[in-house]
């Protein structure tokens, strides 16, 4: 048996060999064109895994700029290497992952942006056979519920995606938790919508007297063996480590913490994730994009640890 899987691996490996990240003993991290965690550009038929910018915040209903967080993530992970120090998986020797481009988008149409970001990924979805039947489970890493109705009349914007996700069955509410929620809301009845619909909301006081075995395993439990997508907003950090994101709310999680969560996501079908909200002219070192393309790499090795 364990012959078998070294086998399996070593194939893979050799099918990978044009899917590496480039060489850091001979091209220098800080040269080179900027991909993620510095993979060949690939197309989505190429890949198991796509790696995907969407340069996008016209939703944004506060402080913009996380259009620019694809092309600042894809330079800070020039940083990201091979191996997970603690689980020692490499990634990219299990799977084959490449940059696959940024979703087009028009920044002046909101509407149309979304209609050309559904395409772009409804493409990937169905070249890699990943179409879902049916609404999937939950996992969402946020200061935010993100699940109000509307602001300014307007029903697509950044804190609404997830009452739409329910509205329209993408998603499934009672296999839906959410962690690391915070900050004064604008209406004691902000949260109704999604406790009605039965998710689960983790506040951080809650999250801290806990800690993420706790938590994560009650998520765990909650999504079950089903397939689920994972969401992870920048600002569920504290905005003294992450300072450069819209929308900031003291009191977040640290870094390790975050890398706790994501790590007690492995075994988990994890359908897809996502990282957001990053936002570069508010983030002067790079260190907030350095924690997503940080936070990224964790996500991709629990997505291929199963
Ligand atoms: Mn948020």
């Amino acid at each position: 048996m364990r012959k078998v899987e070294m086998e399996q691996t070593m194939n893979k490996k050799s099918s990978n060999a044009q899917f590496q990240p480039l060489d850091s003993g001979l091209v220098p991290r800080f040269a080179g064109l900027p991909t993620f965690m510095r993979l060949p550009i690939a197309k989505p038929d190429e890949v198991d895994i796509a790696l995907v910018g969407v340069p996008f915040d016209g939703g944004t209903t506060n402080r913009t700029g996380a259009r620019h967080g694809p092309r600042e993530i894809r330079n800070q992970s020039s940083l990201v290497r091979r191996v997970h120090h603690v689980t020692g998986i490499s990634p990219f020797d299990r799977i084959r992952c490449g940059d696959c481009g940024d979703a087009p988008i028009n920044p002046l149409d909101l509407n149309a942006s979304l209609d050309s970001i559904k395409r772009f990924f409804a493409e990937i979805h169905i070249l890699r056979a990943l179409a879902v039947k049916g609404p999937v489970g939950f996992i969402h890493f946020d200061a935010h519920s993100d699940t109000y109705d509307s602001f300014f009349g307007n029903r697509y914007n950044h804190g609404t995606p997830f009452r739409r996700a329910i509205e329209e069955d993408l998603l499934d509410p009672k296999r839906m938790i959410q962690i690391g929620i915070r900050g004064a809301i604008s209406d004691a009845s902000n949260y109704d919508f999604a406790r009605d619909a039965g998710v689960r909301i983790v506040f951080i006081e809650e999250f801290t007297e806990r800690g993420p075995q706790s938590v994560m395993a009650e998520a765990r439990q909650l999504v079950g063996e089903n397939p689920t997508y994972v969401s992870f907003d920048i600002d569920a950090l504290d905005p003294s480590i992450a300072p450069g994101t819209g929308t900031p709310e003291i009191g977040g999680i640290t870094t390790r913490e975050a890398q706790a969560l994501v790590r007690l996501l492995d075994g988990i079908d994890i359908i897809g994730a996502d990282l957001v909200e990053v936002s570069p002219p508010l983030d002067p070192t790079g260190a907030t994009a350095l924690a997503g393309a940080t936070l990224m790499f964790e996500l991709l090795c629990v997505m291929v640890s199963a």
